[in-house]
């Protein structure tokens, strides 16, 4: 079998399938446990919640498989990416975040990583290999960035940044392994927020870690057993069950998004759109390189901040909520979070309702907004 995002999607729901004795259920049980029955040499056994747990096992398992290398969970996208930096990084080393991509790892990085020696310097995604990279211990890119959807070449930046000596760290949030992997393109560590569309069911907050560098993963498993700050069995449970539907959810929004992108550009109350998947967009020919799909995230700008909220608030099926990728249609402003971008600048995250019912909403609430 060749190894596609079908293919590896295809065996997801079958991975449990080897390790099962007869009589064993088929969906995962849910271990709850602090403690394991651990009487005389503990070594080789599950000793401690802490350290280990089946449910949290099973599911880097599944994440391992669509990310093709070992993965460890984490309570949420930024644990995964606080313990990235403070595993791997000490005084005096110099990173490089890009300027417009998840507004909290910039923060983190400003709040906790410079009172520690740690300096840092950002970019913006569109213009991310200009400068180069030298005197970096790290470089981070996001691609594409929430919430302006630019991108940059992963395998460039790879290759730039191994050349002077730096780590790739690429967060994947926006589109999942089913819809880019990093690894693959060269970079050497991939952060994800499974609270994103991975889940799915926008009712858990998670996050992973994958590299198929062993000591980077090493130092990272010991970070979440030293420092604490693991997955719930629970969380761990329901990210699993919603990655056995990730693959049909993820190809219905991406699909819907790309029938929406072009009618939205054709209205006359939206000014701009930004979507990777038009052909005019400046992360279109990237784009078709680098992604298996375009993704389920649009940028629409309406006149003003009011005609935006009109729109959003007005809107049969979409949910004002902050976060994407759930299963409902979702859409905020962000320049309500200070981000830079016009104020009637719209984040719309495409769900999984049919798409010529979401854009007849969509249209309606358009039409009203203006
Ligand atoms: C949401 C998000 C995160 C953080 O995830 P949490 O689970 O909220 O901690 C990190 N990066 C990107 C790109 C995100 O969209």
């Amino acid at each position: 079998m060749t190894d596609s995002p079908s293919a590896r999607a295809a065996q997801v729901a079958h991975l449990r399938r080897a390790e099962l004795a007869k009589g064993d259920p088929v969906a995962l049980p849910l271990t709850m446990a602090s403690m394991f029955h651990l009487p005389g040499d503990p070594a080789g056994y599950a000793q401690y919640g802490r350290f280990s747990n089946p449910t949290w096992d099973a599911l880097e398992k599944l994440l391992s498989h669509l990310e093709g290398a070992p993965a460890l969970g984490f309570p949420s996208g930024m644990a995964a990416s606080a313990a990235v930096f403070f595993a791997l990084l000490k005084a005096g080393d110099r990173i490089l975040l890009p300027s417009d991509g998840y507004y909290t790892t910039r923060v983190l990085t400003e709040r906790f990583l410079t009172r520690l020696g740690v300096t840092y310097d950002t970019r913006p995604t569109s213009t991310f290999l200009d400068g180069g990279f030298d005197g970096y211990r790290l470089v981070f890119v996001e691609t594409p960035a929430n919430p302006s959807l630019d991108i940059c070449d992963i395998s460039a930046v790879a290759s730039a940044a191994h050349a002077a000596g730096a780590l790739v760290v690429a967060d994947n949030t926006t589109m999942t392994p089913y819809g880019q992997r990093p690894l693959d393109l060269g970079a050497d560590i991939v952060v994800a927020a499974d609270t994103k569309a991975p889940n799915g069911h926008s009712d858990v907050l998670f996050g992973h870690v994958a590299s198929r560098d062993a000591e980077v993963m090493a130092a990272v498993s010991d970070w979440r057993k030293l420092a604490g700050g693991i997955p719930g069995p629970f969380e761990a449970w329901l990210v699993h069950r919603g990655l056995e539907t990730l693959h049909v959810r993820f190809e219905r929004m991406c699909d819907t998004a790309e029938a929406i992108a072009p009618r939205l550009v054709a209205h006359k109350a939206v000014r701009a759109v930004r979507f990777p998947g038009l052909a005019d967009d400046p992360s279109h020919n990237l784009a078709r390189v680098q992604m298996e799909r375009f993704g389920f995230l649009i940028g629409l700008t309406l006149g003003s901040q009011e005609q935006a909220e009109r729109f959003i608030d007005g809107c049969a099926l979409i949910q004002p909520a902050t976060s994407f990728g759930g299963v409902h249609t979702t859409a905020e402003r962000r320049a309500r979070w200070g981000d830079a971008v016009d104020p009637g600048f719209v984040r719309l995250s495409v769900g999984c309702e049919p798409t010529e019912e979401l854009w007849a909403a969509i249209e309606d609430s358009l039409n009203r907004s203006a």
